[in-house]
């Protein structure tokens, strides 16, 4: 009898606790855009594939330790393969031999692929004005933040990041990206 009663209280409590709960769902709502949701993830879950050849390749590691903590923006999943990576830093300088391999990479990445351009070197050449070095990766492939400074401190590689953060939020429109094509294409 006895437990017959608990149960029955049981069964009570807990339609009152689904009773509740139905309450509360009435009394508010979360209302958003589906595209907002979306960027929202994209922003807090960049992958970033370093693609270090110099200095700033190991400049970029300080970036990711304790101190600095790339992981406070969400942004600490380092992948070293394309497929798995949606935002690629090239941190050093590019040779011209070395271009179609980064051309390939970045080919490789999934949409949607973000590219942060770290240091005068990858940005322009930096110091070496030289036949054989790329005048800026963007000759090759499209980029949406440069990073100034040789090499830069870690806390203007976050505000890359962080910019790039604000552009992904607001869907800015990257005619650079959008308009870009390999300049090893096959006619
Ligand atoms: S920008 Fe400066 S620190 Fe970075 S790769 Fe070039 S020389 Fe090295």
């Amino acid at each position: 009898m006895s437990t017959d009663l608990a149960a029955g209280t049981s069964s009570a409590n807990s339609s009152l606790g689904t009773q509740s709960v139905d309450d509360m769902s009435r009394s508010f709502a979360l209302t958003t855009r589906l595209d907002a949701l979306v960027a929202w993830g994209r922003r807090n879950s960049l992958w970033p594939l370093p693609y270090g050849t110099a200095c700033c390749g190991i400049e970029f590691m300080s970036v990711m330790g304790p101190r600095y903590d790339i992981a406070r923006f969400g942004a600490e999943v380092v992948r070293f393969s394309p497929r798995q990576a949606d935002l690629l830093v090239v941190a050093g300088t590019i040779t011209e031999k070395m271009a179609p391999v980064l051309v390939r990479i970045y080919e490789q990445m999934l949409e949607p692929k973000y590219v942060l351009s770290m240091g005068a070197c990858a940005s322009s050449g930096g110091f070496y004005r030289a036949y054989h070095v790329l005048q800026g990766c963007d000759k090759v492939i499209p980029v949406d933040v440069y990073v100034p400074g040789c090499p830069p401190t870690p806390e203007a590689v976050l505000d890359g990041i962080m910019l790039l953060q604000q552009m992904i939020r607001s869907h800015q429109p990257r005619p650079w990206k959008d308009n870009w094509k390999s300049p090893y294409e096959q006619a």
